[in-house]
Parts: structure tokens; C-alpha cells; sequence
């Protein structure tokens, strides 16, 4: 018992101990919850969503946001795109460099900063602009294994007090909620480096099966169709037996951007094998998948690719499948990827830089031939 709560009980408020027991109660019950929502997922986006949902709820707080680790090559951390209630400056690079001295002081210190004590706790000129104008009431770093692998940002408080600082209680429910976090953050880089390619930083084949085997089964069980698009780069030997296997890599980097850069986040690029792609289109119909397929297929014709100072032409042949309850009701992902790599097969046998959809005719047609 506290000196506090000893003295209570001798002045016989016992009601005030009670008030304060309740409260703590409380926050134990939200702490389990958030570790449980924290705990359940390992997708980066979800997680992220999840930890700022809870310091606001938790701290009362008009937004946050969390810087994070690039989880490829690490060299800096930057400003997550899931971020709430934070106005953001379109004149400053919200990234902070591993060189930044904040950077150390927050992964030695593993301590909670209001903007006023960083700026006292770190060398005059340090660039504080990506925190400071973000104007967070509490800086809170998440540290792993003595590693910072983000840091978390808490907006401004909703408080009647005249005082909005954090007291000492809450500070500390900060800092178990912080290391709640840093522990689930750690997990998802783990499962996003381990599931990516490192050349394209594309996902690689175990995962894109992973994910369309749930998909499937979503698509099954309700209404939606769900579409995979599977590419295959024309003539790519040539690259590697001309120009060297470094211009190889070089194309597979730029075609693997160009496939990215064409598609929604809600969408999975992976690299299914040495220069094979594949698209999963999660809710989409054939029409819609083929407008995807034929717009990559168009931007890398038309993309200029320059490597030493050589152009090289590029193309894809691509083939495109489409689950649909009724139309094509396949209960394997397997037997959907043999669908588009059937078709894609049509692409090639035809001419090659072009887009064929599987249907059902077709396919039927390439058994026999083969
Ligand atoms: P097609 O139009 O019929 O697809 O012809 P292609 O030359 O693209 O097909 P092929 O299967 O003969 O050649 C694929 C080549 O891809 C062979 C392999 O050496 C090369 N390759 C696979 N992975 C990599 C990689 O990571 N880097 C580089 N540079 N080359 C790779
Ligand atoms: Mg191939
Ligand atoms: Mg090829």
C-alpha cells in the first residue's frame, strides 16, 4: 500500500482507495484487450490501425501516428501511411534518418519525451521539424531487444484539466502498451521479410498460395469473384546472354515496380519464379482483371529501360483466370494458376507480348494440344 493510500485509510477515506482500485482495474482489462488485438494479427497495416486505436482510446488523445522501420533495408524509419487525427506539412519529409541523434537518444533512453524535453535532452540544430510540426503531446519510443523498431507519436489531449500532461501513472501505461507494441511489431517485419523477395520486394510464391487459399475460400463462401493475372517476361534469356545477368536483375527490378505501382494496396504482387509474376486481384471480375493486365502489359512496352546507358525493349505475355461461383467454380488455388499459366501459355504460343483470359474453350484446347 502507498503512503497515499495508507494515510486514506487512517483518515477513513476508503471510498478514494476503492475510486483508484476501480480505476486501475479498468486499465489492467483495456491493457489485456489491447494485448490480445495486438497479438492477433501479424499484417502490418492491421497492426499498425490496431496500436493507434488503442492509445487513443486509451490516452485520450485527438490522434497519433508511428514512425516505423523500413522493413527492406532499414536505413531509416518513416511516417506510416495509417495514421489518424494528424495534419500533415506537404513541404517536409516525414522520415527520420538512422543519423538523426533522436534516433539513439529514444533507443538508449527507452523513454517517453514531451517535444520540450527532446529538444533539452538533444544538440542544439538537431532536425526535429517531422516531429515537432506534427505537434504530438508525448513522444514514445517502441524498443525490442534494445532495438527501436518505431516510434510512436500521441496527439493532443482531450482533457477538461487545465494540466494535460501525462502523470507518472500514465506514463507507465504508456510505456506497457509501447512494449505490447514493439513486440507485435517486431513479429510482422519478421513475417514480411521472411515472406519477400529481396531482389523485386515482391512477395514470394509460399506466400502469394498462403494468402489466395483465404481468398478462395472468402470468394467461396460468399459472392465475390477473385482473379489472377501471371506474367511472364518475353525473351528474358536475351537480357542475361547479351547484356549480363546484373541487366537480368536490373529488367526483373523495374518490371516487378511497374507491376506494384499498377496495382491497389488491397491487391498481392509476387514473384512466383525466376521471371514469372503473378497479381491476385481480390473482389475482381474478368473484365476488370483483364484492364489491369492489359494496362501493365502497355506500360512495360512503352516503359523506357535503360541500364549503362543501353535502351532494351521489354515485354510481357500474360494470362488471366477468374474464380466465379457459377462461370468457373474451382475449389483449388492450384487449379486457378494452372488456369492462368495455361492462358498465359496461349499468350506466348501467339505472338507473346499480349493478354489471354482462360476460358473454358480455350483451356480444353491447350490440354489436347499438349
Ligand atoms: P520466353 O519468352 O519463352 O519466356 O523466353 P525466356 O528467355 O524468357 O525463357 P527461359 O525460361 O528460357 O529463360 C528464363 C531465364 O531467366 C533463365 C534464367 O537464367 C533467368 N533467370 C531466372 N532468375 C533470374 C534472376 O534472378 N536474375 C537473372 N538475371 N536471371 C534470372
Ligand atoms: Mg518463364
Ligand atoms: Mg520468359
Amino acid at each position: 500500500m502507498s503512503s497515499e493510500q495508507t494515510e486514506a485509510v487512517k483518515t477513513g477515506n476508503i471510498q478514494e482507495i476503492v475510486s483508484e482500485y476501480e480505476k486501475k482495474i479498468y486499465d489492467l482489462q483495456q491493457l489485456l484487450e489491447v494485448s490480445l488485438s495486438l497479438c492477433s494479427t501479424l499484417d502490418f497495416s492491421t497492426l499498425v490501425e490496431s496500436i493507434l486505436y488503442a492509445c487513443m482510446g486509451q490516452f485520450h488523445v485527438l490522434g497519433a501516428g508511428i514512425y516505423v522501420l523500413n522493413a527492406l533495408d532499414a536505413d531509416s524509419f518513416h511516417l506510416d501511411s495509417n495514421y489518424n487525427g494528424i495534419d500533415l506539412n506537404p513541404n517536409i519529409s516525414y522520415i527520420i534518418p538512422m543519423s538523426n541523434p533522436v534516433i539513439s537518444l529514444l533507443e538508449s533512453s527507452n523513454k517517453a519525451y514531451t517535444v520540450s524535453e527532446l529538444v533539452d535532452n538533444l544538440p542544439d540544430g538537431t532536425d526535429l521539424n517531422m516531429i515537432t510540426t506534427l505537434k504530438p503531446s508525448l513522444v514514445v519510443p517502441l524498443v525490442q531487444h534494445n532495438h527501436l523498431n518505431g516510434i510512436l507519436l500521441l496527439g493532443e489531449r482531450i482533457t477538461l484539466a487545465d494540466d494535460a500532461s501525462y502523470s507518472d501513472y500514465e506514463k507507465e501505461q504508456v510505456s506497457v502498451i509501447a512494449s505490447l507494441a514493439s513486440v507485435a511489431i517486431n513479429n510482422a517485419a519478421l513475417l514480411e521479410r521472411s515472406s519477400t523477395d529481396m531482389m523485386t520486394h515482391l512477395k514470394l510464391k509460399y506466400f502469394f498460395y498462403n494468402v489466395l487459399t483465404d481468398k478462395l475460400d472468402q470468394a467461396l463462401a460468399g459472392e465475390k469473384n477473385l482473379s489472377v493475372i501471371m506474367f511472364d517476361i518475353d525473351f528474358f534469356k536475351r537480357f542475361n546472354d547479351t547484356y549480363g545477368h546484373a541487366c537480368g536483375d536490373y529488367v526483373l527490378q523495374t518490371v516487378a515496380k511497374i507491376i506494384k505501382s499498377s496495382i491497389r494496396d488491397k491487391d498481392m504482387a509476387s514473384r512466383y519464379g525466376g521471371e514469372e509474376f503473378t497479381v491476385l486481384l481480390n473482389e475482381t471480375n474478368t473484365e476488370d482483371a483483364m484492364i489491369v493486365a492489359e494496362r501493365i502489359r502497355s506500360k512495360v512496352e512503352q516503359f523506357d529501360f535503360c541500364y549503362e546507358d543501353q535502351h532494351v525493349k521489354v515485354t510481357i505475355s500474360i494470362g488471366v483466370s477468374t474464380f466465379d461461383k457459377i462461370l468457373n467454380p474451382l475449389t483449388s488455388p492450384k487449379l486457378l494458376v494452372d488456369q492462368a499459366d495455361q492462358a498465359l501459355y496461349v499468350s506466348k504460343r501467339s505472338g507473346r507480348n499480349r493478354v489471354t483470359f482462360a476460358d473454358p474453350k480455350l483451356i480444353s484446347e491447350v490440354k489436347l494440344d499438349n
